[in-house]
């Protein structure tokens, strides 16, 4: 008897372009939404598009919040229950947004994404994190109703937010394989769909990242639109398997290393150089990724991330503990293991002379 049933839940209007924050009024409508919304930004957005936003939905109300953070999550639900918020709408990079998802999910209401800077998948996906001590708190929840992608305001964004943007999607390469794996020896469910979806997406990345320059409008667009796909890809997966794999993994256990350090894309891209040769080797496309990153202006070595050689391997050597998601670091990668994949491909400085038999 087939028993099989899935729920796919995806963004209802997904607006991408030039101005697109001016019809944020239009996209609301379109979604039947009633009531008041809540404004959740950080002050860089806030200058740069709040009265923007205002405008569409006079009615709303704004809090502005500084960091990713539980008291932030508090501050934003205290507020939508006084303003009785019958939406939220994210305006801003990953933490405002992030942070109104949360909110969201707690008091179980709608959210529209209004990103202004395309430095990570989250802004389409209903996955989000706050730190949480020693880790990360994170939700899945329900993708936002709506997300207006403004290309002109995010091409003025700084040019490293928008690299790691790219790096998150290349990463998606290594993350698929971790996935297929993953199924081949754990039969963790697999979508054929949703992964051949997510490494289209990165390969077009790969294909554009000459392309892709700071200032154009013309990047925006490409990067925003691989953004999209790869949330959807994830939104098809149920889960945030075809986005994340070993290499987001260890960019957590940075994360917990090294807080601060680098930008989450920026980590995931360098972590995704090793894990494509962990599972492919010499023979793997671990050049391709590390030359697209480079050539994209993004980091590739732990040096450029602002991290010592000790510190990745850590990183490397203990992210299978994080969390119960097989991947390529199986049961853990010894340190040697770790030492000649960052140092073969690069990621890291040999110290050691050049051995013969390799
Ligand atoms: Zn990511």
């Amino acid at each position: 008897m087939f028993e099989k049933s899935t729920w796919i839940k995806l963004p209802r209007n997904v607006v991408v372009g030039h101005g697109v924050v001016d019809e944020l009024g239009e996209a609301v409508a379109d979604l039947h939404l009633s009531g008041e919304p809540l404004i959740v930004t950080s002050p860089t957005p806030d200058e740069l598009a709040g009265d923007r936003v205002r405008t569409q939905v006079p009615e709303a109300e704004t809090v502005v919040v500084e960091e990713a953070s539980f008291e932030s999550i508090e501050r934003v639900t205290q507020a939508a229950k006084s303003h009785n918020a019958d939406y939220l709408i994210g305006l801003g990079g990953g933490k405002p947004i992030d942070i109104a998802k949360m909110a969201a999910d707690e008091i179980n209401c709608g959210l529209v994404s209004v990103p202004t800077v395309a430095s990570h998948d989250g802004i389409v996906s209903g996955r989000g994190s706050v730190p949480e001590g020693d880790t990360r708190h994170s939700v899945a929840a329900d993708p936002p109703l709506a997300v207006l992608a403004d290309t002109e305001i995010m091409a003025q964004a700084p040019w490293e937010l928008t690299t790691a943007g790219c790096a998150d999607i290349i990463s998606n390469y290594t993350a698929v394989q971790d996935w297929r794996l993953a199924n081949r020896l754990k039969n963790v469910e697999y979508s054929e769909y949703a992964g051949a979806l997510s490494e289209m997406t990165a390969e077009m990345l790969v294909d554009n990242a000459s392309s892709i320059r700071p200032n154009l409008e013309e990047s925006a667009w490409i990067v925003v639109k691989a953004l999209v796909s790869s949330g959807v890809a994830m939104s098809i997966a149920g889960s945030s398997r075809p986005a994340s794999g070993a290499e987001h993994l260890i960019s957590h256990q940075l994360d917990r290393i090294a807080p601060n350090q680098a930008l989450h894309g920026h980590q995931v891209g360098v972590a995704s150089i090793m894990t494509e040769y962990l599972h492919s080797g010499n023979s793997g496309r671990w050049r391709a990724i590390r030359d697209a990153l480079d050539q994209l202006g993004a980091p590739t070595t732990a040096a450029e991330l602002g991290l010592s050689a000790d510190d990745l391997l850590e990183a490397m050597t203990s992210a299978h503990e994080i969390r119960d998601r097989y991947t390529i670091l199986g049961s853990g990668v010894s340190l040697d293991a770790a030492y000649q994949t960052a140092a073969v491909t690069g990621v890291i400085e040999s110290d050691r002379p050049e051995s013969e038999d390799r």
